[in-house]
């Protein structure tokens, strides 16, 4: 049987390409634009699948993949895609949001933890002596006696949830849509942030979230409330954030995502207010063996093609077509 041609964006462990290499016939996208627009006109008509990571899908690269059939995403965050152009075509969409959600999540309460504990500034109280001179470290803040606001409660929004539950945190959620569940709904972000003692953001960067948390919101939140952007950097206002830190009008904050990352202004590497990591949300060996899979696999499976994997690890429950 003739392999299908399938084209490679990702940059994904070698293990993974050579999976692909030997399930598909695979072309390698280049990395510099003008070869991969006149890669892409040479070759583009034949190709069937995408295995993508960062690169841009929108209507001019789809126009150059008359056959493409689908698109296997090794990330959640589809923001690098224009998902109504792609779906318009009849293309498949599969992510990893269900394979990464629960480390995620446990990013995003281990966040908020440290940003309200204090953890990282009381581990260095530790380490530089001053516990013995100074005595007691000063008091953090109980999150499980907080309203904690979700934005975006889908998958990995769903899975932290689950997890302040068992914190006994109180929960409220902002999205387009009210779920099936039992959190209370609020159709404006600003009144949540209002309501609530933190806010975690989990929700997909578009142009209806970019800069969703501005300075209103942040002030709703106000001078004794935290942020946590596990979602992605732009959906916060980072200047209104710098803004309102510098005024005191905000407690604290944690960020794995930034607007200009990796770049992070020196402004918010100075506030040791706030805790700061490096988009390691889904960051684990686990986890991030399991995406690289899954690029395989939900190929394989529109294919019709046996993967390493097959009949162990696909769970047709837990696909997502976002
Ligand atoms: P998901 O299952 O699609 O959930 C996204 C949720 O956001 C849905 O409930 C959706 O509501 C909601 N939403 C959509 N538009 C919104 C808006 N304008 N305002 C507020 N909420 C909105 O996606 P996921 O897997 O949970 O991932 C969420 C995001 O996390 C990804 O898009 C990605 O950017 C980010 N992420 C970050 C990391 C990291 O390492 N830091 C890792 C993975 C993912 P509806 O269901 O009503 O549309």
């Amino acid at each position: 049987m003739t392999k299908p041609i399938i084209l490679n964006a990702a940059e994904l462990p070698e293990w993974t390409h050579a999976e692909l290499r030997a399930l598909f016939t695979v072309l390698d996208l280049p990395q510099e634009p003008e070869s991969a627009n006149a890669f892409l006109k040479e070759h583009g008509n034949k190709v069937r699948g995408i295995a993508l990571r960062k690169t841009k899908i929108d209507t001019a690269f789809l126009d150059t993949l008359p056959a493409l059939e689908i698109i296997s995403s090794y990330s959640a965050g589809l923001d690098n895609v224009d998902i109504g152009a792609t779906r318009a075509r009849g293309i498949r969409i599969e992510n990893t949001s269900h394979i990464l959600a629960e480390d995620v999540s446990n990013a995003a309460v281990g966040l908020a933890l440290a940003v309200t504990r204090d953890f990282v500034n009381a581990d260095a109280y530790v380490r530089s002596g001053q516990w013995p001179v100074q005595g007691q470290y000063r008091l953090g803040r109980s999150i499980s006696r907080m309203k904690v606001g979700i934005v975006g409660l889908g998958t990995i929004g769903s899975a932290i949830a689950h997890r302040l539950k068992a914190f006994g945190s109180k929960l409220a959620y902002f999205g387009p849509s009210r779920k099936p569940v039992d959190i209370p709904y609020y159709d404006d972000v600003t009144r949540l942030a209002r309501d609530c003692d933190m806010l975690i953001l989990t929700c997909p960067l578009s142009s209806a979230t970019h800069h969703l948390i501005d300075a209103t919101v942040i002030d709703a939140l106000g001078p004794d409330g935290f942020l946590v952007n596990i979602a992605r950097g732009p959906v916060v206002d980072e200047q209104a954030l710098i803004a309102a830190l510098a005024s005191d009008r905000l407690a604290g904050a944690a960020l794995d995502v930034f607007e200009h990352e990796p770049a992070v202004p020196e402004a918010l590497i100075r506030d040791r207010r706030l805790v700061l990591t490096p988009h390691i949300g889904s960051g684990t060996e686990e986890t991030r063996r399991a995406m690289a899979e899954n690029v395989v696999d939900a190929l394989a499976r529109h294919f019709g093609i046996e993967s390493p994997r097959s009949g162990t690890v696909i769970d047709a429950e837990l696909e997502s077509t976002h």
